[in-house]
């Protein structure tokens, strides 16, 4: 068998590893054209690890660097890296001609006008990082006006400006830079790739930050981008990448992603991902069972009160605005019961805020434990609490609410005291929205107040 073509491959001037062309690869003219071409000069990111950076010593390395490594390897084709300050002087210089390849880069729509672009050599999800209060993210259409930061230059931020107008958009200078802000409150997210930031957040021990959510269709389909005089250089690349195994990258994955999760030392979710990610790295179909997974605890995690672990203000709000809808649509009834602690102020001031804590905790047990299963207790925010009543009139809702009263009452605290609650009754009529059903709930619930507490009234 023919052995065609030395491949050398050149890291800034550096040799960094001597392969042979894969002899069965190429035709004839692809392999003359691959020596007429020379050395192509190549622009990457110099600082986005894990993926690619150029490290102290002027060295190209990372996964992507890898990857290119077995692409040269099989292609024969030849790389010289051109070394630049940052990634924007990198486009710069791709758009200019100084460089004929971007090595690792998403496809996007401004990019094509002056790129070709290889299949994939890699993928993964892009996900929004947020400080660990924030709820999960399930459409980032309903957020408001919150900051999102990128690093200059970004495919996400072009998309992210197109798709969601609603996101104020900052931006700065790196991949770390972008997790900083967001620790540090200078912004409210940014929208990553996974294993840059279960790198980052390790390697920089940004452990209040989480995983606040993905956007199922943003996935990182990383490719090289060609200059588009070079179509067959774009061809001759992408054979070689459609060589390379599931299992070669892998490989090149936990090379570059190690992580250690020490025993005895409790980071939470964010160790919980990065562990499930350093499992599942690159195992395609695996890797998204578990994703899936993940985001379904996240996702519960953050519509549950941490105190109470009833449902928190965004998932009860979610389930009336549900139920008034059905209610609406099917003509069913539906009532509600707004109730709050009485002078739960003295509780704090007299016996403390944990002690407050407590009383809040066995209330909402016994709150839970008095309803049926069909109704939902939700805390509503502070020591007020909504319940959901489907299916339930204006007369059965009132008998439940009292029911309710005097399950609360008959609790014993550990401040060895009683404690009360007053509560604000309203039923379900046509033309009902979930604000108008709320604000009667509410009415009624200042009148029980006023009349003196320790009762319920009807709207
Ligand atoms: P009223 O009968 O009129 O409702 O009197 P109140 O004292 O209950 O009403 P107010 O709204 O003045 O006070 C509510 C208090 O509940 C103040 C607030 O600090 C306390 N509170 C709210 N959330 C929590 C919590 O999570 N833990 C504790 N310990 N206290 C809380
Ligand atoms: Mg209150
Ligand atoms: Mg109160």
């Amino acid at each position: 068998m023919a052995v065609v073509g030395t491949a050398l491959l050149v890291w800034q001037g550096v040799t960094v590893g001597v392969g042979r062309a894969d002899p069965g690869l190429l035709t004839p003219q692809e392999q003359a054209y691959v020596q007429d071409l020379g050395p192509v000069p190549l622009c990457v990111d110099p600082d986005w690890p894990p993926f690619e950076r150029i490290n102290g010593q002027g060295e190209y390395e990372g996964i992507a660097a890898d990857l290119l490594r077995l692409i040269s390897e099989r292609s024969g084709v030849l790389f010289t890296l051109v070394p630049t300050h940052d990634w924007e002087a990198s486009i710069e210089a791709s758009k200019s001609g100084r460089c004929k390849v971007l090595g690792f880069l998403n496809q996007t729509p401004a990019r094509e006008s002056w790129l070709l672009f290889t299949a994939p050599l890699f993928s993964d999800a892009n996900v929004f990082i947020t400080r660990e209060e924030h709820f999960f993210i399930a459409d980032p259409a309903d957020l408001g006006n919150e900051t999102i930061v990128f690093p200059v230059g970004t495919a996400m931020e072009e998309r992210v400006r197109r798709d969601y107008p609603n996101l104020v958009i900052r931006n700065c200078a790196s991949e770390m830079e972008a997790m900083h802000q967001v620790s540090e409150r200078k912004a409210d997210m940014t929208l990553r790739s996974l294993i840059v930031a279960a790198w980052t957040i390790k390697t920089e021990g940004l452990f209040n930050l989480k995983i606040a959510g993905k956007l199922p269709d943003y996935a990182n389909l990383l490719r090289c981008g060609v200059s588009r005089d070079l179509p067959e250089l774009r061809d001759i690349l992408d054979k070689a990448i459609r060589t390379i195994t599931p299992q070669e990258r892998e490989r090149i994955v936990n090379r570059h992603v190690s992580i250690n999760v020490q025993t005895g030392m409790d980071f939470g979710l964010i160790v919980k991902i990065v562990a499930v990610f350093v499992v599942a790295a690159g195992v395609g179909v695996a890797w998204n069972m578990r994703l899936k997974k993940l985001y379904a605890e996240l996702e519960l995690r953050s519509q549950t009160d941490t105190l109470t672990r009833l449902p928190n203000r965004t998932r009860i709000d979610a389930l009336l605005r549900q139920e008034v809808e059905r209610a609406g649509r099917y003509d069913r009834s539906f009532a509600i019961i707004l109730f709050d602690v009485d002078h739960f102020k003295a509780v704090n001031d007299v016996h403390g805020h944990l002690m407050g804590d407590k009383v809040l905790i066995r209330l909402a047990r016994a709150a839970k434990a008095a309803v049926r299963a069909s109704d939902t207790v939700g805390r509503w925010g502070g020591e007020e609490f909504l319940v959901l009543c489907p299916e339930t009139e204006a007369d059965a809702a009132a008998h439940l609410a009292d029911r309710l009263r005097l399950a609360v009452k008959a609790q014993i605290y550990e401040t060895g005291t009683v404690v009360t609650i007053s509560a604000g009754v309203a039923a379900f009529v046509a033309g009902d929205s979930a604000d108008t059903l709320l604000t009667r709930a509410d009415t009624a619930l200042y009148r029980a107040k006023s009349a003196g507490r320790d009762r319920a009234a009807s709207a």
